[in-house]
């Protein structure tokens, strides 16, 4: 399962292809995060990121409580 805070945004200068978003961090996501982001190669948002575990309480359910369209 995807990390509930995870999304995906165009870079505010790039050229409109969304990147790896944490909503948690407020911050674009390195691609080696990314995997953890996505559950990718057996690892786990909730035991492998130290920023999901320190918001976890604060879940944003779907990942997309700021409006923005993912
Ligand atoms: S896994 Fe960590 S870095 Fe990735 S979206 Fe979740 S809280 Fe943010």
């Amino acid at each position: 399962m995807t990390c509930p805070f995870s999304e995906y945004r165009p870079l505010p200068d790039g050229d409109g292809t969304p990147r790896a978003y944490c909503a948690a961090a407020e911050e674009f996501v390195q691609a080696m995060r990314a995997d953890i982001c996505n559950d990718r190669y057996g690892l786990d948002h909730a035991t492998d990121c130290e920023i999901y575990r320190a918001n976890a309480d604060g879940e944003v359910g779907n990942g997309n409580e700021s409006g923005d369209a993912p």
